[in-house]
This record gives structure tokens, sequence and C-alpha cells, in this order.
């Protein structure tokens, strides 16, 4: 006699899952990062070069998620549109465009596509978050970073109104 197959209910539902492991995070880079110019300080484009995200670990038989790094230096290239200058790397998060001090410490965000999210999260703008989530997984992992403070009650309006205030230059 045959096996049965695999839940073929199971397998439907794993199409709309997106698995999110919680013991370790793979910082994937973005392929776009806004990025204040070293020289002139105007805001431009970098692009980080891609970093691997796994390791084949021939002592277990299969791929261990390397812990990329965040911050420090990052190499890859970009161009400030406004003096001329190319960089070739960067020194996260010093060089983020997108940064909102407040009293706990500096949210920042790789770039404008990551900030909506961020918004609606530190809004709990759980439906909106929801179908953003549902878009791109990727992006669930951005709402596991976000450091606490940014959440608490005290801060979200600072928080809201800064990240208005980028996303209203960005449509300007
Ligand atoms: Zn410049």
């Amino acid at each position: 006699m045959r096996e049965m197959p695999l839940h073929p209910l199971h397998r439907s539902i794993r199409r709309f899952w997106n698995p999110v492991e919680s013991r370790y995070w793979t910082y994937e880079r973005p392929s776009v990062i806004e990025a204040i110019c070293g020289q002139c300080e105007a805001p431009y484009l970098f692009n980080p070069d891609p970093v691997p995200t796994h390791q084949y670990d021939p002592e277990v038989g299969g791929y261990t998620v390397l812990k990329g790094e965040i911050c420090g230096p990052i190499a890859g290239r970009g161009a400030c549109g406004k003096c001329g200058k190319v960089a070739t790397s960067l020194t996260w998060p010093e060089a983020a465009y997108i940064k909102i001090k407040v009293a706990e410490g500096i949210l920042w965000s790789w770039n404008t596509e990551q900030l909506v999210v961020i918004r609606a999260h530190v809004a709990g703008d759980k439906a909106v978050l929801r179908k953003m989530l549902m878009n791109d997984w990727r992006l669930s992992r951005t709402i596991g970073r976000i450091p606490t403070f940014a959440i608490l009650k005290r801060n979200r309006f600072k928080i809201l109104s800064s990240i208005d205030r980028y996303l209203r230059k960005r449509t300007a």
C-alpha cells in the first residue's frame, strides 16, 4: 500500500505561512540603503554588496544561519547626486539617512520601504501591518528588530511625526 501523501491541507496553508525563526535572525541587507553623503550630507542611494546569510556546515550536514552584522562598515557602491562623490563603503548606522533620535536611543531605517512598515508597527496599525507582511515576509524580520523604545507611548507622537516628515520629503 502506498503511503499517504503529506497532509494536502497542511501544504496549502504553508504557502501562506511565512516562517520566521525566532532564535536566529538572518540579517539580510536590503538591496538599497538610503544614506547620507560623507562629503555634502545630501541623501543618496547606496547598493550594498550581497552577503551570504547561510553557510554549509559539513558536520551538521546542512546549512547554518550566519548571524550577520548590521552595524559597522558596509561595502557596496553608490554615488551622491549632489556633489558626485562615489562611495564604496559606509559606516552603519552613522551614515543612515533615516534616523530618529529619542531619549532612549536612535531608531533608524535602511530605507523608505522599511520605514513604512516601521510606521505601521509604531502606530499599532495591525491591519495595515498584516497586509504589508503578507506581501513580503522579509519585512516581518524588520518588525522583530524594532527597538522596544520605539513603541513606548511617550515616544509615539515624536516618532510618528518624524517618520511622516521623511515620508513627505520622499514624495515631494
Ligand atoms: Zn554629496
